[in-house]
């Protein structure tokens, strides 16, 4: 067992999530027709140098930049380019993290691009509020798979699928610690949910088959039959009967 967080670190943890949730906030202005993946990195970048914080995933486990950008067809790990230009009509899904004084933040929203298709407006739809009720069931006393019933019950009433191959987690100390948070349930009930635990909770939802396959830069993960994928995520804290989203 890890020792629990300290007041002074929940602090951190909490202004590593203000700084995330404000570079969300920035990108979210940036993103139009004609503006390249690298720019939205380089945006990221910026924005946390202004605050004294920086990107997480650059360097982890070898990801090669700042902010993961996830065009269409792409689940996660998608890598910002210069060539990769937002198109009227698409949906682009970016996750960032976020390292203030080593304490860590992850948060992930799905954005659309002009005009998109309706099946892509409602994908988006569905996988916010599949967050909004994973994030619902984190509170003490629930298991993991409270979290993961309500994400993959809801995405599937709705005709969607939850992805398999990724997964939410703990987060704090580090980037990604335990438990695993699935968006899937399985046999077991996963961890017992404790006041201080410190979650990201990340549905990733597909329009078409829940099967990915990774490309040939070892990172970019894109849906098996080409359907669209939206991601939502935020961190939160669990606190009593009513989790805190700091994201
Ligand atoms: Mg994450
Ligand atoms: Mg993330």
């Amino acid at each position: 067992m890890k020792t629990p967080l300290s007041k002074e670190e929940f602090a951190l943890i909490r202004k590593a999530g203000s700084i995330l949730r404000d570079c969300m906030e920035e990108l979210s202005k940036e993103i139009r027709e004609g503006v390249n993946t690298k720019t939205l990195e380089q945006k990221a970048d910026e924005f946390m140098a202004s605050r004294n914080a920086k990107a997480a995933f650059k360097g982890y486990k070898g990801f090669p930049a700042s902010i993961c950008a996830s065009r269409n067809n792409v689940v996660v790990h998608g890598i910002p380019s210069e060539k990769e230009v937002l198109r009227d009509g698409d949906i682009i899904s970016i996750d960032v993290g976020a390292e203030y004084e080593g304490y860590f933040a992850d948060s992930a929203k799905t954005f659309v691009v002009g005009k998109v298709s309706k099946e892509a407006e409602r994908l988006i739809s569905v996988t916010q509020e599949a967050l909004a009720r994973g994030i619902e069931m984190a509170k003490s006393g629930n298991h993991v798979k409270d979290i993961s019933r309500a994400i993959q019950s809801f995405v599937e009433s709705n005709g969607f699928n939850v992805v398999r191959t990724f997964v939410g987690h703990g987060i704090g100390r580090k980037i990604h610690e335990a438990p695993e948070v699935p968006n899937f349930c399985q046999p077991h009930k996963g961890r017992l949910l404790e006041d201080g635990a410190v979650l990201a909770i990340e549905p990733m939802v597909n329009a078409g088959t829940s099967d990915v396959r990774i490309l040939d830069d070892g990172w970019t993960a894109v849906t098996e039959d080409g359907r669209l994928s939206a991601h939502f995520e935020h961190t939160v804290i669990i606190n009593g009967r009513k989790p805190e989203i700091i994201t």
